[in-house]
């Protein structure tokens, strides 16, 4: 078995009992990159290896939106060619704190994260490696199709409204969004801030507890980060779900789930009922609103945010004699078309005469859709649903209707806008041989129940353990 192949607890025993080294890990991840990347497409600007003198641990690849110092951090949008931040995220320094390393080369993904199948690229897209011709999903694609391939050993993405869980679920692997502030947003370039979280993407349910383990935490850098205890997520993988009450909200196993994933998710509940879990029928009314809420809020937050990318502090700049002329141009050349679609957007609903009509109605909505999530959690210990209604889709797909795309993510928006932790994980294929994921989702800060019940799920089932054919 090449090391390459492995997971991060397999690796981190190897290396304890001296049987390999960080430096051969790495050199095994860069070989198969070298192998399979230009097939894939997972990273971008591949020519930045990391210092081999600053090699330890398990190597963690990182989405292109989290800064790393000195490393080109772009977002894979040309208005930022160029920048290097001259700080890390906080998750990077807890990486570092932890004996880890980043492995020096950036995933690809959505343009600002703008997306849910990673061919809002600047770069191009990122194939699915279980099938080259579909989309890894996103707008973590990069990160998902990185650990599919065995590319990488784990990853970190981002997710604002499934761009960690999607992708997880079309490459076949596990994703966890983490509660919202239980991870520092701290350096990574704010798509929605009220809705952005980092998470790990992983081969199995052990490395996503690990790696949770390492970047959660307050930080003073982070006003929306939580000042409270991390419990060691190791301690949750309890292979037993006897007599936990798990609900089915009746809203998500309507028309457009494809029948194939909804016998798929089925056949995962009867596994998990067969292992002693009590499923019941539950109700989440306000679902039908999720996407048109999500929509408002998170492109208002991001025409706010990405107001700083004008040529003149950051990446790209469009030659002009007059200052007026070069703000305009640097953003006509530097968004992308879909980033242009969503700054357009997110000014209309914050303008004058507009704000009270969609945005302050939309906040009114996401407090509704939250207290749906409290009153089931009032008698349920969590919530499941497949993680996207279909598997992954063809590049090209559904690019011509941004509609059909924003509905990817019914299944995963109503976590972030309540900020809730939500995890996905493999749980078996479709007649084409794609990946399906399972969402977990749980209580504000009870991430340890989605590691316990994912975990047992994984523990008596062998979706986690097969790899795309590359
Ligand atoms: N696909 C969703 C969007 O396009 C979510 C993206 C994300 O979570 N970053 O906004």
């Amino acid at each position: 078995m090449e090391l390459n192949n492995l997971t991060a607890h397999e690796l981190i025993q190897k290396i304890n009992n001296k049987e390999t080294t960080p430096q051969d890990i790495v050199a095994s991840l860069h070989k198969r990159i070298k192998e399979k990347d230009a097939q894939v497409k997972a990273y971008v600007r591949s020519d930045e290896l990391i210092d081999p003198t600053h090699i330890a641990g398990i190597p963690v690849s990182i989405k292109d939106n989290i800064c790393t110092d000195g490393y080109n951090t772009e977002c894979c949008s040309k208005v930022l060619e160029g920048f290097k931040p001259p700080y890390n995220a906080t998750v990077i320094e807890k990486i570092k704190a932890a004996g880890h390393s980043f492995l020096g080369l950036k995933l690809n993904m959505d343009e600002f994260a703008f997306g849910s199948s990673t061919e809002n690229s600047h770069f191009g897209p990122t194939h699915n490696p279980w099938n080259l011709n579909c989309v890894p999903g996103g707008s973590s694609g990069g990160s998902a199709a990185s650990v599919a391939a065995d590319e990488a050993i784990w990853a970190l993405g981002s997710d604002t409204g499934g761009s960690i869980r999607q992708p997880a679920s079309f490459c076949g692997i596990v994703g966890l969004k983490p509660t919202y502030g239980r991870v520092s947003r701290f350096g990574l370039i704010a798509f929605a801030s009220s809705l952005d979280q980092i998470g790990p993407l992983t081969k199995d349910v052990r490395d996503a507890a690990l790696l949770t383990n390492i970047i959660s935490g307050h930080d003073a850098n982070d006003s929306t980060s939580i000042n409270c205890a991390i419990p060691d997520f190791t301690k949750s993988l309890i292979n037993d779900v006897h007599s936990l009450k798990i609900g089915i909200p009746k809203e998500y196993f309507v028309e457009g789930l494809d029948p194939e994933v909804k016998k798929v998710a089925e056949e995962s509940i009867e596994k998990l009922k067969n292992l002693g879990a009590q499923f019941k029928e539950v109700s989440l009314p306000h679902t039908e609103y999720a996407v048109p809420v999500y929509y408002i809020i998170a492109t208002a937050e991001a025409s706010s945010n990405l107001a700083r990318f004008d040529g003149v502090q950051y990446g790209f700049r469009a030659d002009s004699s007059n200052l007026i002329e070069m703000y305009k141009k640097t953003r006509a050349q530097g968004f992308g078309e879909e980033v242009k679609r969503r700054i357009l957007l997110g000014t209309f609903a914050l303008s004058h005469g507009y704000y009270d009509a969609y945005y302050l109605k939309a906040l009114k909505v996401r407090t509704l859709i939250k207290q749906d999530f409290d009153n089931v959690f009032k008698d349920f210990d969590c919530i499941i649903t497949p993680t996207s209604p279909t598997a992954a889709f063809e590049i090209g797909e559904k690019t011509d209707d941004p509609l059909k795309m924003y509905l990817s993510d019914i299944y995963t928006i109503s976590a972030n806008l309540a900020g809730i932790p939500a995890i996905s994980l493999p749980c078996g294929f479709t007649k084409k041989g794609l990946p399906v994921g399972l969402q977990v989702l749980g209580k504000h800060l009870d991430e340890e129940m989605l590691f316990r019940v994912a975990y047992t799920y994984e523990q008596n089932t062998e979706w986690h353990k097969m790899k795309p054919k590359l």
